[in-house]
């Protein structure tokens, strides 16, 4: 092994079997001579400090004799005497003091790389994070470095980020010594099992890196991370006696010939996050064209950011037909993005972006806003009561109390809840409905009308629908309008759909209507009120004056 000081005063430590081991001035690495400590670790400590205090004594005892040689002069034979031998008394004793450091760094390096040194090939002075015992992330950067630097590219290397999850919820209820010791059983576990395929090290608070020095294939890769959820799915005994489980996803990327540490590291971190939005798999290979589409979500949401101070949203409508009286029953409220570079952008683009932020209340509030005032403006014109329809995300109907800041903008605005209906998507009612019906009831106690959106195409649909009394209509996913006048099975789904709301009292909205055969043969099957690009297309509210001035008359409406 030789050793080289670099310009930072980092050691380097080059090793043809391990590549460089960094020795950096960080406060997790240990930089004091390796082959001294190492010595002195190997000793157990008393004998450490007895022997220090015994040679400190001798050298003094020493230092008197010499110094009153030949009479008994000393200690009143001179100062300079003293002097002499108090000085090598604290050098002894300064020499003391180092061994006995070196001893316990010697021993901490020990236990901290021994492991590692057993399962990865580096020797006990890897920079270990000390609170899991695991290489820093520095180490497994200058890890991929290496790798990359010696790769045989017929074999390329791959790079694992593991995430450890539910060490949140262990640090909340057990404290966060817990959480760490749950992260250093893993990372052991996980040491164990990939020791003679890789290098692991920690990178991030609860991600993982495992280096993996040569691939075949991308099974390689996914063999070893399919071995690392086996790792994490074991239940882990903590010292307390506590027995915590947690979960993990993991992205992993394959190096290419010519890519640097940096961005081998990037597209590992971007199939980990693909992993982790992906609710399905929980192991995720680097895709460049997600990789690009994350990065475009991530510019889109820094333009939404400012879409709303720079007026550059607005609302469009369409209204819902009734059919049988040829006048609008209501207009849903539709939200535009005029985007200065990219024209109008479409709500399912940047809405879903929206969804994971908080950015997706603050357009809520703004929809809401406008289409209250737009219904009262309507109302004033058509001396009727307009309904409009409103649509919300899960994000506005849990984790708040939407009812309650309805209220206020209602008020504010001066709409009587009766001329505004909300719209959740069927597919809010999947999973937990504990928390979405109180809100929903709420809002129904605030007087609002509720509807069913997109009805037919979760898998919450009729199982579901008996727990809804409060909602009054139901909005019928135009994949069932689609083919409801070629005589296929659309048409009896959508017949039993008509027979289903009827027999619950609600009303159906057929959404989607393109063609005058799908408006007539729903019309048959006593579908009066539609929606689509036949009846009318989205558009400023000064696209509806005509329809408005017709509204309906609710005095005496059919519909709920
Ligand atoms: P949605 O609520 O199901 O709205 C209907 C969508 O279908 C609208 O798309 C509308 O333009 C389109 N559409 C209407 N008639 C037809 C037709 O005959 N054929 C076809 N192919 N499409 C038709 P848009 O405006 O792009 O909105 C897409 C989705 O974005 C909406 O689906 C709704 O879920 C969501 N959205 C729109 N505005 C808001 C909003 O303010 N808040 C929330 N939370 N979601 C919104
Ligand atoms: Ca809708
Ligand atoms: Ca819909």
């Amino acid at each position: 092994m030789s050793s080289a000081q670099t310009h930072t005063g980092a050691t380097y430590n080059a090793d043809l079997s391990t590549g460089f081991e960094l020795e950096s001035e960080d406060a997790e690495s240990w930089p004091e001579p390796a082959g001294l400590a190492e010595r002195c670790s190997a000793l157990p400590r008393w004998v450490v400090v007895a022997n220090c205090v015994a040679v400190s004594v001798l050298i003094w005892w020493l230092a008197l004799n010499l110094s009153g040689e030949t009479s008994n002069r000393f200690p009143v034979g001179g100062v300079a005497d003293f002097a002499l031998a108090s000085l090598l008394l604290a050098v002894t004793v300064l020499a003391s003091l180092l061994a006995i450091r070196l001893h316990s760094v010697g021993s901490l390096t020990a236990d901290r790389g021994g492991h590692r040194n057993r399962v990865s090939g580096t020797d006990a002075h890897t920079p270990v994070d000390p609170r899991t015992g695991l290489a820093t992330r520095q180490h497994v950067e200058q890890r991929v470095v290496e790798t990359l630097d010696a790769a045989d590219w017929d074999t390329p290397p791959a790079v694992l980020l593991c995430e450890v999850r539910r060490l949140g919820a262990i640090r909340d209820s057990l404290g966060y010594l817990a959480g760490d010791e749950a992260l250093q059983l893993v990372g052991r576990r996980v040491e164990s099992a990939v020791a003679e395929k890789g290098f692991i090290g920690r990178l991030e608070a609860s991600v993982l890196a495992v280096v993996l020095e040569r691939c075949r294939s991308d099974r390689d890769a996914k063999l070893v991370a399919q071995t690392l959820l086996d790792c994490l799915a074991e239940p882990l005994t903590l010292s307390s006696g506590h027995v915590v489980s947690v979960s993990g996803v993991i992205g992993y990327v394959s190096g290419a010939e010519g890519e640097d540490a940096g961005q081998l590291l990037s597209n590992a971190r971007s199939a980990l996050g693909e992993a982790g939005r992906n609710a399905r798999r929980s192991i995720a290979a680097f895709d460049p064209s997600a990789k690009a589409a994350a990065v475009a979500r991530i510019e889109l949401e820094q333009d939404l950011r400012g879409a709303l101070e720079r007026q550059e949203l607005d609302v469009h409508y369409q209204p819902v037909i009734d059919v049988v009286r040829g006048v609008a029953d209501r207009f849903e409220a539709l939200v535009r993005w005029h985007h200065p570079k990219r024209g109008m952008v479409h709500p399912a683009e940047f809405l879903s972006v929206a969804a994971e932020s908080e950015l997706m209340l603050d357009i809520g509030e703004f929809v809401l806003l406008q289409a209250g005032r737009q219904a009262v403006q309507w109302s004033v014109l058509s001396n009727k009561p307009v309904v409009v329809s409103v649509n919300i995300g899960r994000e506005q109907l849990v984790g708040g109390n939407l009812a309650q800041g309805l209220a206020v903008i209602l008020d504010q605005i001066g709409l009587p809840p009766s001329q505004l209906e909300i719209e959740f998507a069927e597919r809010v009612l999947e999973g937990d409905l504990d928390e979405t019906l109180l809100s929903l009831q709420q809002l129904n106690m605030a007087g609002v009308k509720l509807a069913v959106d997109d009805f037919g195409t979760s898998q919450a649909s009729l199982v579901r629908l008996q727990s809804l009394s409060m909602v009054s209509t139901l909005k019928m996913d135009r994949v069932f309008v689609e083919g409801v006048d070629s005589g296929s099975i659309d048409r009896r789904i959508v017949e039993a759909i008509v027979h289903l709301a009827d027999s619950i009292g609600m009303a159906v909205v057929a959404e989607g209507v393109e063609t005058a055969a799908q408006a007539s043969a729903l019309g048959e099957l006593g579908v009066r009120l539609q929606q689509g690009f036949y009846h009318r297309r989205p558009g400023p509210a000064e696209d509806m004056a005509d329809l408005v001035s017709g509204v309906i008359d609710r005095s005496d409406s059919v519909t709920r």
